[in-house]
């Protein structure tokens, strides 16, 4: 199968996120994204247009192409939490996680434990990049980074509002850095593009204004093709999350859609979803963002997948569970394990619920190991009674319930509605 795959040119799949304080334009951006590569048709956008200006609102049109998403999402027929996708020459993209909603925070946690990057997008206007980085700019980033997402893409956005100031950019861009390289984001796969999402302006096509003439690097969407996988973990044990589980027609009454983290699989396999325990068998698998047919015969890790199954009852499936293989290889269920957690609030030892992607079980922080040095990752003090919001800290969780969790797992920590600390089981 992997010879095979090798064979094959086959487009790599890649999932984002958009992260950034509200307002800083994310939905606007996206929506441009989406319509610039026609991934909206016009008529959807003209019908867009007519009603933001009747509201009196006309630059909202392209946001509302992306709530377009949202509706679909509710009616349940779009895969996992992608509402949004699009095709470059080498990529099919999604963008998970529409931006905009109220409770972003644990919709952005969804995404970003997904998130093979994420695109930062920070309003340049006076004052409002310096107050969206005490806000959310700031926590969103840490976010991301804590969950192990490892590339950045920052959309430096509405440069038409500082009259494309290389100044301005110059000052963004220089703050910015200092503070990522300070959470440990490396520079050098971080991209900064000047744009402007409301007039389309370096997103795919290079600004005209002739201010914008300093900037002579890449548009956003060649800075996302440029985007290279990471290593796809071909030969792993199969590991995927699921993110819908859906009962559809006649001929395929039972199917899940996911995107395959590690290792392969083909039809006619038996696969083990985990907590449950339970197998079922593949009895075919379509390939998602797949222009024309989708059916395959195996899919490999990278590529969002719908498995179609049987031998299983509906109950043993939820969206947040793991598939992988029956036997040596299969993924266990732990209830105990070590985390490096960044702290969003204070920490002490404390009832938590645990969140792997949508996967969540009451639990406790039973014990605080010691906080980490965020530079070098050593302990520089052990054993701490509590630990402040920003640190890092080393801590051994206790859940009811056992969970499918591994080494490299992403985590989230909430308790009483808030995120507390998210990062990765070690
Ligand atoms: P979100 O909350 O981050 O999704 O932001 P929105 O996309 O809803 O945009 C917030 C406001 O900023 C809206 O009024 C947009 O019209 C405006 N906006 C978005 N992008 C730009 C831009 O590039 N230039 C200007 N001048 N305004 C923008």
């Amino acid at each position: 199968m992997l010879a095979e795959y090798g064979k094959v040119k086959q487009k790599n799949a890649a999932n984002f996120v958009v992260i950034g304080h509200v307002d800083a334009g994310k939905s606007t951006l996206m929506g441009r994204l989406l319509f610039d590569l026609e991934a909206v048709d016009k008529r959807t956008m003209e019908k867009y247009k007519k009603e933001a200006e009747r509201i009196g609102k006309g630059s909202f049109a392209f946001a509302w192409v992306l709530d377009q998403g949202t509706e679909e999402r509710e009616r349940g027929v779009t895969i996992d939490i992608a509402t949004n996708k699009f095709d470059t020459d080498k990529t099919s993209f999604t963008i998970l996680d529409a931006p905009g909603h109220q409770d972003f925070v644990p919709n952005m946690i969804a995404g970003a434990s997904q998130a093979d990057f994420a695109v930062l997008v920070i309003d340049a206007s006076p004052g409002n990049f310096e107050s969206g980085l005490r806000g959310q700019t700031r926590e969103h980033a840490l976010l991301a980074k804590s969950i192990g997402v490892q590339r950045m893409i920052v959309a430096v956005n509405k440069m038409d509002t500082v009259s494309w100031s290389e100044d301005r950019y110059t000052e963004i861009k220089t703050q910015m850095s200092t503070f990522l390289k300070a959470t440990r984001f490396n520079l050098e796969s971080t991209a900064f593009i000047p744009c402007s999402g409301l007039n389309g302006d370096n997103i795919l096509v290079r600004s005209k204004s002739a201010d914008a003439t300093w900037y002579t690097g890449p548009t956003l969407v060649e800075s996302l093709d440029s985007y290279e996988p990471v290593t796809h973990n071909l030969d792993r044990p199969l590991r995927m999350t699921v993110g819908d589980v859906f009962r559809g027609g006649i001929q395929n009454p039972l199917s899940i859609s996911g995107r395959i983290e590690a290792g392969s699989l083909q039809t006619g396999q038996q696969i083990l979803i985990q907590p449950s325990s339970e197998t079922a068998t593949i009895k075919a698998l379509d390939l998602d963002n797949d222009d024309g047919e989708g059916v395959r015969e195996w899919a490999v890790a990278g590529q969002n997948v719908i498995l179609h199954l049987t031998d299983i009852d509906p109950i043993h499936l939820r969206s947040g569970d793991v598939v992988c293989q029956p036997g040596k290889d299969a993924i266990h269920n732990i209830t105990k394990f070590t985390a490096q957690i960044l702290a969003f609030n204070h920490l002490t030892p404390m009832n938590v619920d645990v969140h792997r992607g949508r996967l969540h079980v009451p639990g406790r922080i039973a014990q605080l190991v010691g906080v980490l040095d965020k530079k070098s990752g050593e302990v520089s003090r052990k054993r701490p009674k509590i630990v402040k919001p920003e640190e890092v800290v080393r801590v051994v969780v206790e859940v009811e319930r056992g969970v499918p969790l591994e080494s490299g797992a992403r985590v989230v920590l909430r308790s009483g509605g808030e995120t507390v600390g998210a990062g990765l089981v070690e």
